[in-house]
C-alpha cells in the first residue's frame, strides 16, 4: 500500500477511523437537545456564592454610589466662586470618608475633601489638591473650575431600580462585589448541579499507593476533579470501579441515584470489553457512542434512569486515555454542565495564529493538537505544537496554552499556514 504514514500510530488511526463517527458540532447540538437547566433553589451566603448561577434577576434596591462623593484628594467649594481660576478660598471644616462635613457653607469658603468623603452641601464640584497653593486656612485657586468637577454622582454606577445582574449570570469576582455594593449578604442561586465520577480500569491504582507491575496511577479522576472545580458543581467521587460488568452496572445506577450527571473515564473502546455501552443499553439509553475527532473518539453520551429517581441522568463515557479526557471534557462536557446550571456558555475564545511547525493530518476528522500559542514583537500570533501529540500524553496538555483546532476536511499542514487556536 502506498500512502504517506510515518508511524504505527498513524496506521492505527487509519484503520480506526469511521467515516459513520458523528462531527463534533454535529455532536454538540446533538447533546444540546437534550439538556434541560435544573430548577431547583436555594438561597446561599455571599461568600459562598463564588461560581454559582443567579436564579432571579437582581434589581437594585439603592443608587451605587449611594450619594456624590469625592473623586479626588482636593477642596470642595462652589463653583460660583471659582469662576476666574484665581480666587481664594477660606478652609471651613474637612469631609473625609466615613466622616462628614456637619457645618454649612458659605460664599468664599472651601472644605478640605479625601476621595470617597461626602459632597457638603451647597458644595458642587472639587478642585484637585494639585490645583491650589494653601497658606494657614486660605487656598489659592491655580486653575478655574468647572461645576461638577470630580464628583462621584450617585448612581452613576447603578441606578435605584435598574436591573444589575440578570438569571442565569455567573457569579464570577465582579459581580460578588456588585451584590456586595448593593448591600446584599445571601443570594439566590440555582442548587448545585451532582456530577459523579468515577474511573474504570483493572490496571488503575490510586496515587499514595505502591504500583504492581502492569499498573498504572488513576490520574483521569483528578484532571476531571480539576476541571469541574471551577463550575460551581457538587462533585461525587465514586473512585475507580473494576472491569467487571455487575459491579460496573451497580456502580452506574448508584450515580445515577445521586447525580444528575455522570462522568466516567475508560471502559469505551471498542478493542476492550465494551461493558458501558451494553450497560447503557439496558439501563437507559445511548445517545451516541463515536466521534469524529483526535484525540476522544470513542465518547459515549447517554442517560441512565436509576430506579425510583425523577427523571434520567446524563451519562459522558469519556475515553480513558487522559489527554482525550480533558479535550472532551472541554468540547462537550463544559459546555453541557453550564447550561444544565442555568447558564448560556460562550464559545470558546479562538483567534487565527502562524502555524511555525508542519502537521501531519489525516482528512476525516477534527483534530484537537495542544499548541503553545504567543504574539511575536512585531504583533503576529504564532503557534507551535507542544510536541508529541499521542492521546497518552498527558504532559502535553501541560505544556498547552491552547488547542490547535484542525478541521474534519483538512490533511497535513504545512509550516507557515494559518491554523485556528482555541485559548484553554
Ligand atoms: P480504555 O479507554 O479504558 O481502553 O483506556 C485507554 C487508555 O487509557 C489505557 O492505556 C488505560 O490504561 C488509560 N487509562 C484509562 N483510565 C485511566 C485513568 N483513570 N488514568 C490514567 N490512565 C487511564
Ligand atoms: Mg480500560
Amino acid at each position: 500500500m502506498k500512502s504517506n504514514l510515518t508511524s504505527l500510530s498513524d496506521l492505527n488511526t487509519l484503520h480506526d477511523y469511521d467515516p459513520n463517527a458523528m462531527s463534533v458540532e454535529q455532536a454538540r447540538a446533538f447533546i444540546r437537545q437534550f439538556l434541560t437547566p435544573i430548577t431547583g433553589q436555594e438561597t446561599v451566603p455571599l461568600h459562598t456564592a463564588w461560581q454559582r448561577t443567579l436564579a432571579s434577576d437582581v434589581i437594585s434596591p439603592m443608587h451605587i454610589p449611594p450619594h456624590d462623593y469625592s473623586a479626588m484628594d482636593g477642596y470642595a467649594v462652589r463653583a460660583v466662586d471659582c469662576v476666574q481660576g484665581t480666587e481664594t478660598l477660606k478652609i471651613i471644616g474637612s469631609s473625609y470618608a466615613g466622616h462628614m462635613f456637619e457645618g454649612s457653607m458659605a460664599k468664599g469658603a472651601c472644605v478640605r475633601i479625601m476621595t470617597g468623603a461626602l459632597i457638603p452641601d451647597d458644595c458642587d464640584s472639587v478642585v484637585m489638591q494639585e490645583h491650589v497653593t494653601v497658606v494657614g486656612d486660605i487656598i489659592m485657586l491655580n486653575k478655574s473650575v468647572r461645576a461638577g468637577q470630580n464628583i462621584r454622582r450617585a448612581g452613576e454606577d447603578i441606578q435605584q431600580g435598574a436591573l444589575v445582574l440578570a438569571r442565569g449570570q455567573t457569579i464570577r469576582a465582579a459581580e460578588m462585589g456588585v451584590l456586595a455594593s448593593l448591600g446584599l449578604s445571601e443570594v439566590q442561586v440555582y442548587r448545585k448541579l451532582k456530577v459523579a465520577i468515577f474511573s474504570t480500569g483493572d490496571e488503575l491504582q490510586q496515587p499514595g499507593t505502591s504500583l504492581l507491575v502492569g499498573q498504572i496511577y488513576d490520574s483521569n479522576r483528578f484532571t476531571l476533579m480539576g476541571l469541574l472545580a471551577g463550575l460551581g458543581v457538587e462533585i461525587i467521587d465514586l473512585g475507580n470501579i473494576q472491569d467487571d460488568k455487575a459491579i460496573l452496572k451497580q456502580a452506574m445506577l448508584d450515580a445515577a441515584q445521586q447525580a444528575d450527571v455522570i462522568i466516567t473515564s475508560g471502559g469505551v473502546s471498542v478493542g476492550e470489553a465494551d461493558y458501558i455501552k451494553q450497560l447503557l443499553a439496558e439501563i437507559g439509553e445511548v445517545v451516541f457512542w463515536k466521534i469524529a475527532m483526535k484525540p476522544g473518539r470513542p465518547l459515549a453520551y447517554g442517560k441512565i434512569n436509576a430506579g425510583d429517581k425523577i427523571g434520567s441522568s446524563h451519562f459522558f463515557g469519556l475515553p480513558g486515555n487522559p489527554v482525550a479526557v480533558m479535550v472532551t471534557f472541554q468540547q462537550f462536557v463544559r459546555d453541557a454542565l453550564l447550561i444544565l446550571t442555568g447558564q448560556q456558555p460562550k464559545p470558546a475564545f479562538t483567534l487565527q495564529a502562524r502555524c511555525t511547525s508542519p502537521i501531519k493530518k489525516i482528512p476525516g476528522r477534527t483534530e484537537f493538537q495542544r499548541g503553545v500559542v504567543s504574539q511575536t514583537a512585531d504583533g503576529e500570533w504564532t503557534v507551535q505544537t507542544t510536541g508529541e501529540q499521542g492521546s497518552g500524553i498527558l504532559s502535553s496538555m501541560s505544556k498547552a496554552n491552547c488547542f490547535i483546532v484542525l478541521p474534519v476536511a483538512l490533511g497535513d499542514v504545512a509550516a507557515g499556514t494559518m491554523v485556528e487556536v482555541q485559548f484553554i
